[in-house]
């Protein structure tokens, strides 16, 4: 068992995820506590102290972001759930909406009363057909109990909730991006300063995190920050949701203590490698997190620490199994084809640099490579890092050097060859 649960320490029976069974877990009794003896800067605190880390990709830790925004303001306030979950290889996200609702709405419940906020929204992403059922009957259900609306549970805090479904752009799922889109417009990311905390939606103070941040809240105040602190690792406090695809036996989502050890995850929980394949390589968390080798993320464990001190991160929790016998340079051009059809084009490193990395990836695929296409290849990746508004290009450059670093041999071989190194044959599969 990896480690100690918070969002899955329940039995998954067909009616989990309705409001009678989470009640009967202790279900929306903190919310009720927490409305009669407990302060909005209580709940606040009980967060910071908490040291939970966002769980979205960035891992900014949720109560410093929460303190930046005074409850006691006077100004519309808002809370955005981001639910847009489209890094590639991440689906824990959806775990949440579709088996834990309430415990997400009630950590929002929360969340609002201990900013001020009375509008919330979860913004959902669009090819989320089920969990959009499941968080539509979970947030019917709690209204119709007097969890949203006017004066909670007899309390002076009223709070109303409103689902918003994404049109399918990757890009949204940043923060600023998503809440220009929430505002009617197209979903560019914006320029910061201001932050959002200050500036948000409708230029009022927001908060936006992810879900599965948010939906441990509820347990924190219940529990109390000091509890949450104690599990995990002094820098990583908590648990991850790791949603693992891939060439792995037992894809899933699974919740782990932070300061598991990957080896264990991989091997005891997951079953290892699909087909008893060797292991050639792990994306850790989504593809923006740079690929590590066997003999590098075999060693280490499942918290942030670890994974920033070899150039890499748990990121979104989305964990990629590759298996050996896998071309890189395509995987490589599927990631890049992907960060080149979702730039928003607003920045040129990104809209022309991401372009050429994929223009480049296609041209080695084709047999057509040359030694000074790799270089180029580099340079491009290297210099859009940090230079645009958003982590696309970012992530597009680090995934890029990340596979370099690691396999560059392969990409040697594919120019002088026209070949791949794993399979032998011309790689044409990918489409340009
Ligand atoms: Fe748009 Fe790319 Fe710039 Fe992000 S980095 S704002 S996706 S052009």
């Amino acid at each position: 068992m990896p480690g100690r649960k918070i969002l899955t320490d329940f039995p998954l029976t067909p009616t989990a995820h309705h409001l009678d069974d989470y009640r009967a877990r202790g279900g929306y009794e903190t919310l009720a506590k927490a409305l009669h003896s407990l302060r909005p800067e209580d709940i606040i605190q009980e967060v910071v102290d908490a040291g939970i880390q966002g769980r979205g990709g960035a891992a900014f830790p949720a109560g410093r972001k929460w303190q930046v925004v005074n409850p006691h303001d006077g100004q519309p306030h808002y809370l955005v759930a981001n639910a847009d979950e489209g890094e590639p290889g991440t689906f824990k996200d959806r775990w949440v909406l579709e088996y834990a609702p309430h415990q997400l709405l009630e950590s929002m419940l929360l969340c609002a009363y201990g900013l001020g906020v009375r509008h919330c929204f979860i913004y959902i992403r669009g090819e989320y057909d089920r969990p959009l059922q499941r968080i539509q009957t979970a947030v019917e259900e709690a209204y119709a109990a007097g969890y949203f609306g006017e004066q909670i549970l007899g309390s002076t805090f009223s709070c109303d909730v409103v689902i918003f479904r994404g049109a399918g752009s990757y890009v949204c799922g940043e923060a600023s991006a998503l809440l220009n889109s929430l505002e009617g417009k197209r979903g560019y990311p914006r320029n910061r300063p201001p932050r959002l905390t200050v500036q948000g939606l409708w230029q009022r103070p927001t908060v936006v995190n992810n879900t599965e941040t948010l939906a441990n809240i509820a347990w924190i105040i219940r529990h109390g920050g000091a509890a949450y602190r104690a599990i995990g690792t002094e820098k990583s406090p908590g648990t991850r949701l790791i949603s693992i695809s891939g060439h792995v036996a037992k894809p899933g989502v699974y919740e782990v203590e932070m300061g598991y050890p990957f080896k264990t995850f991989l091997e005891q929980d997951c079953g290892g490698v699909a087909g008893g394949r060797a292991l050639k390589a792990v994306i850790p968390g989504g593809t923006s997190s740079p690929i590590l080798p066997p003999d590098i993320i075999e060693g280490l464990s499942l918290d942030h620490e670890s994974f920033w001190d070899v150039d890499s991160g748990l990121g979104s929790g989305g964990m990629i199994i590759i298996a050996e016998g896998t071309c890189m340079v395509r995987a490589l051009a599927v990631m890049l084809r992907f960060y080149h059809h979702e730039s928003c084009g607003q920045c040129t490193p990104c809209r022309e640099g991401v372009g050429w990395m994929h223009r480049i990836i296609q041209r080695i695929l084709h047999g057509q490579g040359t030694n000074e296409d790799l270089e180029r290849l580099e340079y491009i990746a290297k210099f859009n890092t940090g230079t645009t508004i958003c982590g696309l290009g970012d992530a597009a450059g680090a995934a890029t050097i990340g596979i370099l670093k690691h396999f560059r041999h392969e990409f040697d071989h594919f120019i002088s060859h026209k070949r791949s190194l794993c399979d032998g044959r011309l790689e044409l599969r990918c489409a340009s």
